[in-house]
């Protein structure tokens, strides 16, 4: 078995992604057996708990409040509802469930309290926890973890250089105190990006190194193909061709070799064909459900079709790492701090970013 490498360069990284397709398939398909089931994806759903409204700028995402977009927010969901999703994904295949609430970053308080009880409640049902809600403190870290969490979701996006082109309202280095801060506690960390933003390949590569020189390395990666949506400053950005999503996920493959790199948004663009070869190049991993947040997504039953199809087995919760207990919030250790972290605000002008505002003032008025 392959040693994992965290000194990965920009020059590897891209020597790796411009290799001739068919040696490029070779050797992660050939990594990816090695430290994986071949045959065996993870299947995961994903669940808006709290929707549009966002504070931040996002040049992708229909869910920031500037952006004049088709989006129909909510206010944050009850534990019940989230427990009737949860148990609907797990008949449905799925062995996580992972929340997502359009938050800039978490604040302490009844909202956050009523998300670490849905997190009691979904790893009760004896399903992965993922949860997705922006920035997070260390306290804020440990009390998710207690609840049960198994997994925190913080993508990087990009590289570093290419995120002042994507966000103003928050620094590349916010991502990494954050993961930094989930990696103090026993959640693992998902981390990943999105491709077809505008980026050139180079910052594909930036992004897999700032990934795979983390130590440990993120235990799951997804990897996006933007979906871009009608009223955000990315709408007119030509779709991502499916041979750019099978070298990205392959070259993840090769430099994570552990990790699980799944097949995350754009997968209603991809032909089946299209995501056997991602599979085949070592993704193992999905989302599961009609809807990524906001965005469509396949079919479960469509998914589960073509799972019978390439004889492909839905993964079961917890073959990568134990079940975590979950302590009662009447028996916790952590208190809520109140801390108010200074999150970066770089606040510098995206001209993309600031046109797809002003426009949406526009329509706003009319
Ligand atoms: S990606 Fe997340 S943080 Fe950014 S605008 Fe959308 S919901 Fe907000």
């Amino acid at each position: 078995m392959l040693e994992v490498r965290h000194n990965w360069t920009k020059e590897d990284i891209l020597e790796i992604y411009n290799k001739p397709m068919m040696d490029l398939l070779y050797q992660a398909a050939s990594i990816h057996r090695q430290h994986h089931d071949s045959n065996t994806v993870q299947v995961s759903t994903l669940l808006s708990i709290k929707t549009g409204g966002c504070p931040e700028d996002c040049g992708y995402c229909p869910q920031a409040a500037r952006y004049h977009t088709a989006i129909e927010g909510n206010d944050l969901m009850s534990v019940n509802q989230v427990k009737a999703q949860a148990l609907r994904a797990k008949a449905s295949g799925s062995s996580r469930v992972c929340m997502g609430a359009a938050w800039r970053n978490v604040k302490d308080g009844p909202e956050f309290d009523q998300v670490l009880e849905m997190v009691r409640t979904i790893n009760k049902l004896d399903m992965e926890v993922c949860c997705t809600l922006g920035m997070l403190t260390e306290n804020q870290a440990q009390r998710l973890a207690e609840a049960g969490l198994y997994a925190y979701n913080h993508n990087l996006d990009t590289s570093e250089e290419y995120y002042k082109e994507v966000i103003s309202t928050r620094g590349f280095e916010d991502r990494l105190e954050t993961i930094d801060n989930v990696r103090k506690t026993n959640v693992t960390v998902c981390s990943g990006g999105i491709i077809g933003m505008g980026e050139k390949v180079e910052d594909r590569a930036g992004m897999l190194v700032a990934l795979s020189t983390l130590d440990p390395q993120p235990e799951s990666v997804p990897i996006n193909a933007l979906v871009s949506v009608d009223g955000t400053p990315m709408e007119n950005e030509k779709p991502v061709e499916i041979w750019e999503m099978i070298r990205m996920v392959a070259t993840t493959r090769i430099v994570m070799p552990k990790t699980q790199v799944r097949l995350s948004a754009g997968r209603t663009s991809m032909s089946r064909e299209g995501q056997a070869m991602c599979f085949f190049a070592g993704a193992n991993s999905i989302f599961a459900g009609d809807k990524l947040l906001t965005t469509p997504n396949p079919d479960v039953n469509e998914d589960m079709e073509m799972f019978k199809t390439l004889g492909l087995i839905p993964q079961k919760p917890f073959v990568k790492g134990a079940q975590p207990k979950t302590v009662a919030a009447e028996d916790s250790q952590f208190e809520a701090m109140g801390e108010k972290p200074k999150w970066s605000r770089p606040g510098h002008k995206i001209d993309r970013n600031e046109a797809a505002k002003e426009k949406a003032k526009v329509l706003t008025k009319s």
